[in-house]
């Protein structure tokens, strides 16, 4: 099944690991493996790479458990903490223990050791689950106390998240870029400069905040130019740790899987999630031949669980509901700002910009309820999970695609892990979360 199978990346004799590359598809179910391949097939015709490697005899597969020490549902930042730091902590917190003391993140370790580090997500660079790597600090949304701590710790960043190193939109107005381009990071600011770059240390900020949803990416041609993929990203990233004689660890994270699940968005959620599978086809092919990068793909938790339900007699409505999805041009994210930001922003303007971008039309009733809740912030009390526009929104729209969603939170599931290449064996079973840390050090140390 595996094209090109000559050139998989394979394992060397005594399992000696160069370099790890660690992919996080955040927040990701594991309903979502199965729609991403149909939808790759939709809009692609192709499969999904994933799907490929699950099928490789030589990839190894696992569960990830990824319970925080505070709930058995975590937040990125418990999560990708239990990753980087080795223990389990509390939700909204990076790498500081529920008794107070401090973890050390895996890229302070490894920069300690003279190792090569990057960060890459289409998230803030300053996000939980890349700060969960190489920062401190008692509140995840502390962004702006995140933005200096990757100083001389991580080579190569890649990401959103300007807001939190310029001073000007700072909230305590301190310069932090300036630290980094004195060092000698290289500041990247768009697609053009980020794809001629040969520095070894790289600061690539893209975006203020996130990078933008990738279906609102393929629908503006001025954001096909300016911004990179994630593919593009780690792609350079990546070169340029095989370029040197370290040793190395790189998190890739497709940030906006999880966003798209919270806001129960199925066609950003979709489009992100093919983003993040290029990727994972691009580190495999950079790596083909190579018998010492130990590639591993997962995500740190479950999120809105989304599904495609059996619609019409027999279910045989199913696929063609499905295949609604790939007519969508916009993220729910970007269908509110536009009507938020309409001169009209009335009812009427609301179901003409969903008819618009998402493909069908609102009832009266679904009009005014979803109006309401724009508006006024009121709700509807049948289910507590789904409370707010974006959860309101999906419901509609799961009408015509037969998705539904259990909420619009994180949940407990285990997640799925793949991993090819040296001592990849030790991500097949179920892996405690924690466990991450020390298999990082034992192979890099
Ligand atoms: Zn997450």
């Amino acid at each position: 099944m595996l094209g090109g199978c000559k050139k998989a990346p394979t394992a060397n004799a005594k399992g000696e690991v160069r370099g790890i590359v660690f992919m996080v598809s955040d927040g990701m179910s594991n309903g979502v493996l199965t729609m991403a391949e149909n939808f790759s097939q939709i809009v692609r015709k192709k499969g999904t790479r994933w799907w490929e490697l699950i099928n490789d005899p030589l990839s190894a597969r696992g569960l990830m458990e990824n319970s925080s020490a505070n709930s058995y549902v975590t937040d990125s930042a418990a999560a990708s903490s239990a990753w980087g730091g080795g223990v389990k902590i509390n939700n909204g917190v990076v790498n500081i223990r529920p008794d107070g003391t401090e973890s050390t993140p895996i890229l302070r370790h490894l920069k300690k050791l003279g190792r090569r580090t990057g960060l890459v997500t289409t998230a803030t660079i300053t996000h939980a689950t890349p700060a969960g790597f190489a920062a401190v600090t008692r509140n995840r949304d502390d962004e702006h106390l995140i933005a200096p701590q990757y100083f001389g710790v991580v080579d190569l960043l890649m990401g959103g998240g300007k807001n939190f190193f310029a001073a000007e939109k700072r909230i305590d107005s301190r310069d932090a870029l300036t630290p980094y381009t004195k060092a000698g990071y290289e500041l990247i600011e768009n697609r053009d400069a980020l794809l001629k770059s040969k520095s070894d240390k790289m600061l690539g900020l893209f975006s203020g905040s996130h990078i933008p949803f990738e279906v609102d990416r393929l629908n503006n041609p001025e954001l096909m130019k300016s911004i990179p993929t994630l593919e593009e990203m780690s792609g350079v990233a990546l070169k340029n740790l095989l370029g040197h004689q370290e040793k190395f660890l790189l998190q890739i994270e497709g940030g906006r899987i999880d966003h798209g699940a919270h806001a129960n968005d199925i066609a950003g959620l979709l489009w992100d999630q093919l983003a993040f599978d290029d990727t994972l086809a691009k580190v495999l092919e950079l790596i083909a031949g190579r018998d010492d990068i130990l590639v591993i793909v997962t995500s740190d938790h479950g999120n809105a669980n989304p599904g495609l339900n059996g619609t019409g007699k027999e279910y045989t409505d199913s696929n063609k509901a499905f295949g609604k999805i790939a007519q969508m041009t916009c993220s729910f994210e970007k269908l509110f700002e536009d009507w938020g930001r309409s001169p009209e922003n009335t009812a009427e303007k609301l179901a003409a910009i969903v008819y618009d971008r998402l493909g069908f039309s609102l009832t009266e009733k679904q009009t005014a309820e979803l109006y309401n809740s724009m508006t006024t912030g009121e709700v509807s009390e049948w289910s507590e999970q789904l409370d707010n526009p974006h959860g309101l929104l999906g419901q509609m729209t799961g009408n015509h695609t037969g998705i539904g969603w259990t909420g619009t939170s994180h949940t407990s599931d285990p997640t799925m892990i793949s991993a090819i290449g040296p001592q990849a064996e030790r991500f097949s079973g179920i892996v405690p979360n924690q466990e991450v840390h020390r298999h990082f050090l034992e192979l890099l140390g």
